[in-house]
């Protein structure tokens, strides 16, 4: 019998825990890959070095190497190469099937739904609005939860999860709203007393979001989230691509336009076009499919924050 402790916790599986697992994952990336091949969107490979990636949000320790006389950074997310190959592109959309590492701190060990190397499908759909890309993306995890219920209903047993299939459309909310009547924790608040799937809309984020044209310092971005607790699902947003509008973020941020010059480059020359979409973290669907606490009990090897990794 194969037994695997995960770092997290002292669960442990058996044979029949780690196959039914294992198969679950399987067929949930198998549904997401066909409906996007339903769809017609094309898949890039993953990138892992990059002498540019997403600069995030939140702060994380540096995953840099240095190779030959580059400087590589470990992929946090394909952002700017998802805005690269759509301006290179023609369709529907592309996506990724995208190994990030994130170097999270310790203090995010408490969230049971942080690893410092995850991946995520990372989708991004040619000259959409927020409206299409939310629609496609409900689509996409109603029919994955339905898939999942029709080919792995004795293996979601065995974890003792039931899975509802949610209805269109999730509802919407707008974080200033929520965080003036909820405070900084809105979105575990949300999460926590929710029995559906819902949006959260309009984050302060990084230089790439679109800014809203009618409204100065608001972004026309979004949120998934899943309810029950088991908080951020995906985040996105429509791209800004336009040569002086990103020129000036990146500098309204105080990073380097230097650092982003072949990106910059190419926005200079209308390389890159008007799109929207996202990520939708793998690990963090499978958790919430199996409902576990902590993302390590879902996770064959592990990475999490501030433990100690055997393997
Ligand atoms: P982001 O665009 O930074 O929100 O990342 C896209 C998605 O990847 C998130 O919505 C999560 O589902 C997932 N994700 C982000 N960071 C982590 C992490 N440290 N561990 C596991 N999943 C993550
Ligand atoms: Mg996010």
């Amino acid at each position: 019998m194969l037994e695997i402790e995960t770092t997290r916790s002292s669960f442990t599986y058996d044979d029949t825990r780690l196959m039914a697992l294992l198969k679950i994952q399987t067929e949930m990336l198998k549904s997401i890959h066909d409906f996007l091949y339903e769809k017609k969107l094309v898949q890039l490979m993953p990138v892992i070095l990059s002498p540019i990636t997403d600069p995030l949000n939140h702060s994380v320790y540096d995953a840099s190497i240095t190779y030959g006389e580059q400087k590589f950074q470990l992929t946090k997310s394909m952002i700017f190469h998802k805005q690269l190959a759509i301006g290179a592109t023609s369709g529907p959309g592309i996506y990724i099937m995208s190994p990030n590492v994130r170097l999270e701190k310790e203090t995010m060990q408490q969230s049971g739904r942080h690893l410092f190397e995850f991946s995520q499908v990372d989708i991004e759909l040619r000259g959409a609005s927020t409206q299409d890309f939310m629609d496609f993306m409900e689509d996409l995890i109603i029919a994955t939860l339905i898939h999942i219920k029709q080919k792995c209903s004795d293996e979601v047993a065995i974890f003792e999860s039931r899975l509802k299939i949610p209805s269109k459309p999730f509802r919407v909310y707008n974080s200033f709203n929520l965080r003036e009547q909820f405070g900084d924790d809105f979105e575990q608040i949300m999460s926590s007393t929710s029995t559906d799937f819902f949006w959260i809309m309009d984050y302060t984020r990084e230089f790439y979001d679109k800014e809203d044209p009618e409204r100065k310092g608001h972004y026309i971005n979004y949120d998934l989230f899943y309810p029950y607790g088991f908080n951020e699902a995906l985040s996105g947003g429509e791209r800004d691509y336009e040569y002086k509008i990103l020129l000036r973020k990146i500098k309204e941020r105080n990073q380097d336009p230097q650092i982003f010059d072949f990106y910059l480059k190419a926005a200079k020359e209308g390389k890159l076009t008007s799109s929207a979409g996202g990520g939708l973290g793998l690990e963090r669907f499978l958790r919430y499919i199996l409902k576990k606490s902590n993302i390590g009990d879902i996770c064959l090897f592990p990475k999490i924050p501030g433990q100690k990794v055997r393997i």
